[in-house]
Order: C-alpha cells, then structure tokens, then sequence
C-alpha cells in the first residue's frame, strides 16, 4: 500500500518554510492576502509566471526569504496568513459538523480536467472551472473528497492572434518541478508507479498529487521513460491528439484512476463521474466484483450502487464514441480478462446492444452503470431525458432517471481581491463561509450594506482595472507602442464582456449580425458602449476560428477602433479581470445547447449584471430585475430565424433599457436604477449560484445513499 498524504506536522517548521509550504496548498488561490505576500516577494516574477507562487519561492534563496521576514510588518502579514491556514486546515467547517455522519468514506471525483488556478493549466474550458469549484467547495465543506484527472505536461494550448486574426496555437511544456503538486511515493521510496494495458502494451502511469485546501487531487501522467514514446506522450495534453489519444487517455483516467485508488488503499463511498470520459472506471469495478465471485447480475448492481455519472453535453456529437474495431484493439486485453463475449461488453455502451453497428457512447456506459445520473440545469435536465430516453423504454419521458443540479460556482475563489476588501469591510472576514444563507445577501437589497454611492465606487474601479489590464495586454501585442494601447478602451464607458470556448453554438459574433444596427450604439459620444471578447477555438474548430478572425477584422474598422477588443489567450487569469470589470455579461448561445454556463455567475459579487439568451442557468437566473434576458423561453427550429429574432431582441434591449439605464445619472453621477439592479442580482443570485450550493445538493441527493 502507497502513503497517502497526511497534512504535514509544522510545529517546527520556520515561517520562512512555512510560506514555502504554503504555496503548495491551493488554498492560497482563494485568499487574496496569501496572493498579497507572493506578488510581494517578486512582482516580476510573480506576473510572468501567471501568478505561480511555486515559482515565486522556487526562485527566492533562503537568505534572501529570511532578510525579508525581518521587515516586521511583512512578517506579521505571513504569520497572520499562515494562522487562516492553520485554522482552515485545524478546524471541521460548520456544515461538516453538521454532517458529519454522512460520509465516512470518500467521494471520488473523476474529471477529465480542473481548473484550479492560472497556474495549473490542465484545463481547457468550463468542464474544468466547474471541477476545480467543486473541489474547491469540497475542501471548504469539509467533504471527505478526493479528485482525480490527468496531468497534462503541455496543458491546453496557449493562444496566439497571427496578423490576418487566425488564431495559432502554442504548446509549452510545464515543468512539475515549478508546478504545485509532487509525486505520490511508495512507503519505501521511490515514486509510485501503476499501470493499465492499451492495446498490446502495458502503460505505466506516475501519480502527482496537489492540496487543494483540505483534499487532495491526483493527477495521472503516463510521461515515464518504462513507456513507449508515444505512450510517454499520451497524456501530454487536454484533449489533444486523435481518437486514440481520447480513448488512451481514458483508458488512463478511468481504468488508471480506479486502480490508483485501490492501491492507495482507498475505498470511496462514491465514484463520480463528471462526464462520460472517466466511464471506463466502471469496467474496472465490475472486473473486481467479478473476481470476487459474483454472478454478473450482483456484480452490475454493486458498481451501479457506487457511481453516479453527471453529463454536460446537450450536443449529440459532443459525446465521445468509439467503434468496435478501436474497442477491440485498445481494450482487447483487458476485456479478456472479463470473460464475457465482445458483443457482451460493447453492449454496455450501446443503447440498443443488439445493433451490431452502433458505437460505443461513454454516456451510455455511465448511465447504465450508474445509480444516478443528473444534468446540470433544470434546461438541460430535461434535454437529457429527451436524448437518453431510449435507454428507458418502459419509461414515459419524464420519468427517465436523469435529474438535475444546476452549477455554482466557488465565489471564494473568483472574487478579486477589491471585492473581497470590499465584502470584508461590510459583511465581515467570514463572508465566504455564509454564502449560502440568501438572508445574508437580503441585506444588500435593503440599502443597509453599501450605498449608492459605495457600490458605484467598486465598479468604477473594477471597471477601471479591466481596462488598464485590456491596455497592458495590447501593449504587450503591439510591441510597446504606448500610444496604441493608451486611446483603447474608455474606463468611464459602459463595458460588456464575452468571453468563452468559441464553440460556435455560442454564437460568439451575433452581436455584430447586422452592423448598421448595432455601431451606432458603439459610436454614440455621449452614451458610449464598449466590448471586450476571449476566448479561444479548439484547434481543430475551423468555425470557431473564423469566428475569432470575424470578431477581430470588426474590430479593425475605423469607427470602432478602441471600442472592440479582443484579448488573447482567454484563460482563468483573463476571466477574472473580465467578470470582475465588466458592468454586462453577455451570452448568446444557441438554445439550448449551454448546459449550464458558469461565467455569467461570477460577475455578480463584482456588481455585474447578466444579458444572456434563456439557456443553462440563466433561465432559473433571471427574475425580470437581476439582469436581462435575451429571446424569450421558446425555441423557433429554423436557426437563421432564430439568430435574426435574437438579435432584435439584443439590439433592442440594449438600445431601450441597458444603454438608458447606465447612463440615467443624479447630478452626482450615480445610475440608480442600475445600481437597484445590482443589489437585485446580488440578493437573488449569490447564495444560488454557489458550488458550495450545489455540493450541498450532490450530498444530499447523489452521495449520500
Ligand atoms: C468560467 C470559465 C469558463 C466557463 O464559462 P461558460 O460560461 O461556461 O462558457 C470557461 N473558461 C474559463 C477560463 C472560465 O473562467
């Protein structure tokens, strides 16, 4: 049996190493002052590495770390921090007290990426995000949680603008010795090793490990000299390569994942499947029922106990599927071990098993071998049902057992350090831990918490941040021409933010569909408006691109130079300067194809307000006052109708109520009724739109049994 990490003893330790091990705990990604001492120690460092505060201490001598200690008031800040770490780490949360009997043996959370922080990228969009907030929200409950995914050496690829607006991709490799994670050992030394078998081959597999807070997250990582080449670069990065790389990786995730757990000694009460790629777990758990002598009926119903499965995927193609010939091969040895016949395991993944045609769909394997399954809004509940229905044929479509959770997010962690001051000035430090209480935000509603005039201040700022930021960004890009970058963006002009995977269903240029319509609001002196967009198009999503390039030529033209901005490289660091800075959020999926979205949702601490089509969240978002709803909640089939018709509608919502709105001022300059809808959406959305939310509704109707 492997060592399992136990939270270091410190009692001996130096604050100069306690910071060091500080910034091995992901914790410090949701606490700012942490964050304050890192960006201190070397500013320079700490903006060129992405906020890494490994690479920050990796670089500072211990000379050099102790005379700076010296400097009292440093060093009081340090021991303060180290105390909130302590605490964090020392004390069950209220809610664990609270829930202390329901889960003794860990939740296993298996997910193809997470997105923890900027400086961890092993994630390439929203999948991610919400798996790092879950992990996150778990270590703050005080969930018995363990998360496993794979470490990808070049992550997701870094995004570059070439001249003719085509986006390129760049694939840098991270170096695990500036990375916050370290090598799960074997109690004897040496690094643990496990291993699966693709193919013909057997592949080995390292185990890294990273503290997020109180739980740990293990990531697999087959980059091992006992590995062929290619198999040393399986999982090199997310989503990359071809069909087998997806079914190689997942081979590694699911199969690998449940083996790591087994050696480590760890028995979860539950497998989570966050989306279908991990599904192959299931093999692996049935195998091991087999082998203990069960009929294939008890062994099928002891895994089905032990998993539940959320999909996220309201797209048909977005599913992964595998044909039997890449099955055959890629599983081949492993299937022999199960003795059932080839066409009884592709059943498992086939809706109707008897087709002999008919792929093999991850999702269906997780549904089927999962004791529940959920979307991840009421929406996208619903579509669910719809998609998997037949699956349940003696079931009338309502009563297909696929429910929903809608998504949160982990405000903690999303809040900028101005709105944690902020928050802290007004609610208090232990803010965060009350983010599930609405009576708590009520108060925001009643004027009793901050003025007009105070909340008015905060987007000021926070706008004025973002456009400082959007202006270094372009600095950096046009090679340091100041004066370029210096007349771009307006701090005091109403800023709408876009930023997403330029998946096309997200329609990312409809805003610009009929440009005679929608300049002249950019144009107009006194009442000006402004958009910054991000995000990047997977490689292989020509669409995508030429969506990016569309957005980018537009905003090339004369009359709205300075007005449209594209950032490069959208990644956690990016959204953040975005949610926080921009006063609308805008979304235009096309429905409904945005399960859940979790952007929108970030804004709202940071007095944002949300202008997005009816899909995912929004739908339960949006109360008529907390923002504005694009479209209505029908759906028109014909998709050039339904874009023209959504477009009106943005066009005209922006021009009657958004623009009108911002720029209604007191002789004093604050926007009253804009501001109302803030408090609006900060009373109805915060509490609602929390993981901490929606981790309390996984306990209570998917893991706890
Ligand atoms: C929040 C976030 C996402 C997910 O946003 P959606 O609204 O679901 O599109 C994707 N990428 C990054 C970097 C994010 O911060």
């Amino acid at each position: 049996m492997a060592t399992i990490f136990k939270p270091k003893k410190h009692i001996h330790h130096s604050l100069a190493q306690r910071l060091r091990d500080l910034s091995m705990n992901m914790w410090w990604t949701w606490n700012p002052e942490a964050q304050a001492l890192f960006n201190e120690l070397s500013p320079l460092l700490w903006r060129y590495s992405n906020h890494s505060a490994v690479e920050v201490m990796s670089d500072i001598s211990d000379e050099e770390l102790e005379s700076r200690l010296r400097d009292h008031e440093f060093s009081r800040r340090v021991h303060h921090v180290i105390e909130e770490f302590d605490s964090y780490m020392a004390e069950p949360s209220t809610w664990a007290k609270s829930h202390a009997s329901a889960l003794k043996n860990p939740i296993a959370y298996f997910s193809a990426e997470f997105g923890i922080h900027e400086s961890l990228p092993i994630y390439s969009g929203g999948l991610g995000i919400l798996s790092g907030d879950h992990t996150k929200s778990a270590s703050d409950l005080g969930l018995h949680f363990i998360g496993i995914g794979l470490f990808y050496r070049r992550g997701y690829f870094q995004q570059h603008i070439n001249a003719d607006g085509w986006q390129e991709e760049l694939y840098p490799a991270n170096n695990p010795d500036h990375l916050p994670m370290e090598l799960v050992l074997q109690p004897e030394g040496g690094r643990l090793l496990n291993s699966v078998e693709i193919g013909h081959s057997t592949v080995y597999f390292q185990t890294w490990a990273v503290h997020v807070g109180r739980v740990m997250l293990y990531l697999l990582d087959t980059n091992l000299p006992e590995n062929d080449q290619h198999f040393q670069e399986l999982t090199a990065t997310v989503y990359g390569g071809n069909i087998d790389t997806r079914i190689g990786q997942e081979i590694v995730l699911g199969i690998g994942g449940a083996r790591l757990l087994q050696a480590l000694g760890i028995t979860p009460a539950v497998y989570h499947m966050n989306e279908g790629h991990s599904a192959f777990l299931v093999l692996e758990l049935l195998k091991n029922e087999l082998e203990t002598g069960k009929s294939l009926e008890e062994a099928e119903r002891a895994v089905r106990s032990k998993c539940v499965f959320t999909t996220h995927t309201p797209v048909q193609a977005g599913h992964d599927r595998f044909n039997s010939e890449l099955l055959t091969y890629a599983l081949g040895r492993f299937w022999n071990s199960f003795g059932l016949s080839h066409e009884e395991l592709m059943s498992y993944g086939r809706v109707h098993p008897a087709e002999k045609n008919e792929l093999f769909t991850m999702t269906v394997l997780a549904i089927k071998m999962s004791r529940a399954a959920n979307g991840v809004s009421e929406l996208h509940g619903h579509v669910s049902r719809e998609m998997w229905k037949e699956l349940f044929q003696d079931k009338p479509v309502e009563q297909v057992p696929i429910g929903y959770i809608t998504n949160g997010i982990h405000t903690p962690g999303w809040a900028t350090a101005h709105a944690h001051d902020f928050w802290n000035k007004r609610l208090g430090i232990d803010w965060t831990d009350k983010l599930m209480e609405p009576k708590f935000w009520k108060k925001i509603a009643d004027n009793e918490l901050a003025t007009d005039e105070e909340l008015w201040a905060l987007r000021y700022s926070l706008r004025r941040d973002l456009v400082d930021y959007a202006r270094r960004q372009k600095f950096i890009q046009l090679g340091g021409t100041s004066l370029a970058s210096s007349h771009i963006l307006s701090p005091d002009a109403l800023t709408i933010g876009f930023a997403r995977r330029f998946a096309t269903y997200k329609r990312a240029p409809l805003v610009f569909r009929h440009l005679e319509k929608i300049i002249p609001l950019f144009t107009d002196p006194k009442r000006p408006l402004q958009i910054i967009f991000a995000g990047k198009a997977h490689p292989h999503d020509h669409e995508g691109k030429r969506f990016i390039q569309r957005i980018i030529e537009i905003s090339h033209r004369s009359e709205l130079n300075g007005k449209v901005i594209f950032l490069e490289n959208y990644d956690i660091n990016v959204a953040r300067h975005l949610i926080s800075g921009a006063d609308v959020w805008l979304n235009t999926p096309r429905r409904p194809f945005e399960a859940s979205g979790t952007s929108g949702m970030k804004i709202t601490i940071h007095g944002g307000v949300n202008l997005s089509i009816m899909d995912g969240w929004w739908r339960e978002g949006y109360n008529g006052n907390n923002g504005w709803s694009i479209g209505d909640d029908h759906h028109v089939n014909d998709l050039e109708s339904q874009d023209e018709l959504d477009f009106e509608s943005l066009v005209q919502i922006l021009s009657g109520s958004v623009i009108p709105e911002f720029y209604d001022r007191d002789d004093r300059g604050i926007p009253h009724a804009w501001i109302k809808r803030i408090r609006n959406a900060m009373q109805t959305l915060l509490s609602q739109f929390s993981s901490d939310r929606m981790l309390g509704e996984y306990v209570q109707k998917y893991y706890s049994i």
